[in-house]
């Protein structure tokens, strides 16, 4: 019989085995299992600041930061106390509620082509109903992706997707229909020449391109100069929609995302559709999907596009993703920007010093490295990306956890800083990274 509560002074590795025995591979998403550095996954008890802690009571400097919402640190009292003032007065209505048009207004008000917003619970569910809307609306079946980008786990959107199909090298998801694998045409990313064969053969039958509105899924790639700009003119040229997806970079990058960081340049662009998730919920399931209002109208119940949720705008939920982003102010930012550029230089650093060629690859404060001769150059898409040494990033990743720091357990993944990570805990980054520097030279 398997036991039915932990026993005290349980090991990682007596919860991850107990784990695998009810849940398939011990855990509930793919990345979590460790597969691709090895080793025994950490189970965590509890977070604060710029700290993890596990179940053996070993504390980590984390950088995964609940993979992006946790910009102003874990468990921020203000963040915590506000959920749990919602939390008493009831944890769901299945009603309207005023915070939700609070989290609308907040949106729309930092992101100008955000119009109407509609509140969803996983960034899944906000990109699945983008492309349903861009359908709907358009009145066409195919949907353009690009090669390294993920848009969560929906059928259409597995193809040659990054985050955990990366890690896994795997070209797609069992279970998908081919005839919906048909549907969406996968193109490299930062190609425009690409694109426009694409649209030159297929154009009059897309609905939308969706994209990465600066890839991070695959570790990062940002989108070269201008490429978000032309690919929403080429779009446009041929009736077609444009879906920013900002799961990951929305309110985490800028104040406004990314979309924020290229309206000041040249390569300033408007998608028709934009998608949130992460840290618009502060930590909590909260995404959603916005745009022109024209489009967004198209939803039921004004429209014919149906889209629905029981969880849809969860006060608990939403009361941490406005107060989030209420402190997210620009001094936030700026301290994001500068933990994120000290790590980029000592990473950097430690490897040259052990001569691990590598590259650094950065959007906004976002970042990740490349291994090897062949990631110096650094990558523009995927198979930029795949070229790398990427097996010197398990050494790199164990020997950082042995030091108490937390990386992303895959390469193909983007280090996330937060607002909280101090003098104290990047030191124990800086300390560690000269071991895990000779670690990844070694292997
Ligand atoms: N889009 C992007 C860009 C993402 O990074 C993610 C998740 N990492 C998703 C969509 C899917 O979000 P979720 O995991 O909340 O379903």
């Amino acid at each position: 019989a398997r036991p039915t509560r932990s026993p005290e002074g349980a090991t990682n590795a007596d919860l991850f085995a107990r784990a695998q025995a009810a849940i398939p591979g011990g855990v509930n998403s793919p990345v979590r299992a460790f597969r691709s550095v090895g080793g025994t996954p950490r189970f965590l008890v509890s977070a604060r600041g710029p700290y993890v802690t596990d179940a053996e009571g070993r504390e980590y400097v984390d950088l995964v930061a609940g993979w992006g919402p946790a910009i102003l640190g874990h468990a921020h009292p203000e963040v915590i106390g506000a959920v749990q003032d919602a939390a008493a007065r009831g944890l769901s209505f299945g009603a309207s509620t005023p915070v939700e048009t609070e989290l609308a207004e907040l949106i729309e008000a930092r992101v100008a082509p955000v119009e109407k917003l509609r509140l969803v619970s996983t960034g899944t569910e906000a990109t699945m109903s983008a492309i349903r809307l861009a359908r709907g609306f358009t009145g066409r079946d195919l949907l353009v992706k690009f090669a390294g980008h993920y848009h969560g786990h929906s059928d259409g959107l597995l193809a040659e997707a990054g985050s955990g199909l990366a890690t896994f090298a795997l070209p797609g998801s069992a279970g998908v229909p081919a005839d919906v694998a048909a549907l969406t045409l996968v193109v490299p990313y930062n190609d425009l020449d690409a694109l426009a064969a694409v649209f030159a053969e297929h154009g009059d039958r897309i609905a939308a391109v969706i994209t990465e509105a600066a890839a991070a899924n695959m570790g990062v790639v940002p989108p070269l100069p201008g490429f978000n700009r032309a690919l929403v003119e080429l779009a446009h040229a041929h009736g077609a929609l444009v879906i920013s997806d900002e799961v990951l970079t929305g309110f985490r990058v800028s104040k406004a995302g990314w979309w924020g960081i290229e309206a000041e340049t040249d390569a300033a662009f408007t998608p028709d559709l934009v998608t949130f998730g992460k840290v618009v919920g502060g930590g909590m399931p909260v995404a959603a999907l916005g745009g022109r209002a024209e489009i967004m109208e198209r939803l039921a119940p004004l429209g014919p596009v149906y889209q629905a949720g029981t969880l849809s705008g969860n006060p608990v939920a939403v009361a941490a993703g406005v107060t989030t982003l209420r402190l997210a102010d620009d001094a936030v930012y700026a301290k994001l920007d500068e933990v994120s550029a000290l790590l980029q230089r000592e990473v950097s650093a430690a490897l040259s010093a052990e001569g691990v060629a590598h590259g650094v690859q950065v959007a906004g404060n976002l970042f990740s490295f490349l291994f090897g001769e062949a990631g110096a150059g650094g990558a523009r898409d995927y198979a930029g990306v795949l070229a790398q040494e990427s097996w010197r990033y398990a050494p790199f990743f164990h020997a950082m956890l042995d030091a108490g720091v937390s990386l992303p357990p895959s390469v193909f993944e983007a280090w996330f800083v937060t607002a909280a990570h101090d003098d104290t805990a990047t030191s124990r980054i800086l300390d560690a990274l000269p071991a895990a520097a000779r670690a990844a030279a070694s292997a």
